[in-house]
């Protein structure tokens, strides 16, 4: 593009004293993550959250048996927990559709097998691959992950 950024900035803030500056500082602090948020790929699926933890916990749930991460309606994204997408995300979180429970929403973040939603309620709190222990207390919430 003719004249670049540079052009595009004055053009854009005329009167600002110094605008390609004050424009690349803006530029540069909207891209930045936010502190303490991060996003994660664990056995090859990203997972969206704070302080995500490579079996998907997150500042938010972080005992021995938070290591499943799902995944929500609204932007087919996996998050640790819906906390999680309350902070990182920009919209309001979908629980996933039940026209959709065939298809993988829930992730064991210990071996990174992917469970339809009716799997995960059939799994009696582990997971079915590698048996890590689920945390039984999610299914208090479970309308926020899975539409009812
Ligand atoms: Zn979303
Ligand atoms: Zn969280
Ligand atoms: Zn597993």
């Amino acid at each position: 593009m003719a004249g670049g950024w540079d052009e595009f900035v004055k053009k854009r803030c005329p009167s600002s004293p110094s605008p390609t500056a004050n424009a690349r500082r803006t530029a540069f602090a909207r891209s930045a993550p936010l502190p303490g948020v991060s996003s994660r790929t664990v056995h090859g699926v990203r997972v969206r959250g704070v302080d995500v933890g490579p079996e998907t916990r997150c500042s938010h749930y972080g005992t021995d048996r938070d290591v499943v991460a799902l995944r929500f309606g609204c932007c087919e994204a996996y998050y640790p927990c819906f906390e999680c997408h309350e902070t990182v995300a920009d919209h309001d979180s979908e629980p996933w559709p039940r026209e959709r429970f065939d298809e993988p929403a829930v992730l064991c973040g210990v071996c990174g097998a992917e469970l339809t939603v009716g799997e995960y309620r059939d799994c009696g709190h582990s997971c079915p691959d590698c048996d890590a222990a689920f945390n039984p207390g999610c299914a208090a919430h479970e309308d926020r992950y899975f539409e009812s």
